[in-house]
């Protein structure tokens, strides 16, 4: 599908070496319209909305800071560690600000399936419905972390 000048300026930002060293797309060919197409529908099939993927992803991230770089147990299932990095990156859309560079890592200790993003994956996804490209080592799968955060949204 034939992209805004929005979107294709943005998608220039994310490739490698513009602001961040590996890019936010990884392999994907797509272009950002089909990325954003395609992940809106798989999170309308399951039945949750970007914001409230961002709204846990986001309560487990701050929970994790509370621990200051030591593992904590998060609602009896979901180890969280929240790794500690210098610096900061801005948004690719173009907003103002800058997003932490700390990573933080979970594991669901009833599937042993584990996942990563940073405060801007969040700030992406919230704002953007940008879960990255496929083969970015950020890429959130929507399914993975509805299942691995285990969000149920009650209607
Ligand atoms: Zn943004």
């Amino acid at each position: 599908m034939k992209q805004s000048p929005y979107l294709a300026k943005a998608q220039l930002e994310m490739q490698p070496g513009s602001i961040s060293n590996i890019g936010f797309l990884g392999d994907d060919k797509r272009n950002l319209q089909d990325i954003l197409n395609e992940d809106a529908k798989t999170v309308a099939h399951l039945g949750v909305t970007h914001a409230q993927v961002a709204d846990v992803m986001e309560k487990v991230m701050h929970e994790g800071k509370k621990a200051f770089g030591n593992p904590v147990l998060y609602k009896d299932f979901l180890q969280v560690t929240v790794e500690s990095s210098r610096g900061k990156m801005p948004c690719p859309f173009g907003h103002p600000g800058m997003y932490p560079k700390e990573v933080v890592c979970v594991t669901n200790q009833k599937t042993n399936e584990s996942m990563c993003w940073t405060a801007l994956s969040i700030h992406m996804i919230r704002q953007h419905g940008f879960y990255q490209g496929k083969g970015s080592s950020f890429r959130i799968e929507p399914e993975k972390v509805v299942r691995v955060l285990e969000i149920v949204i009650d209607k």
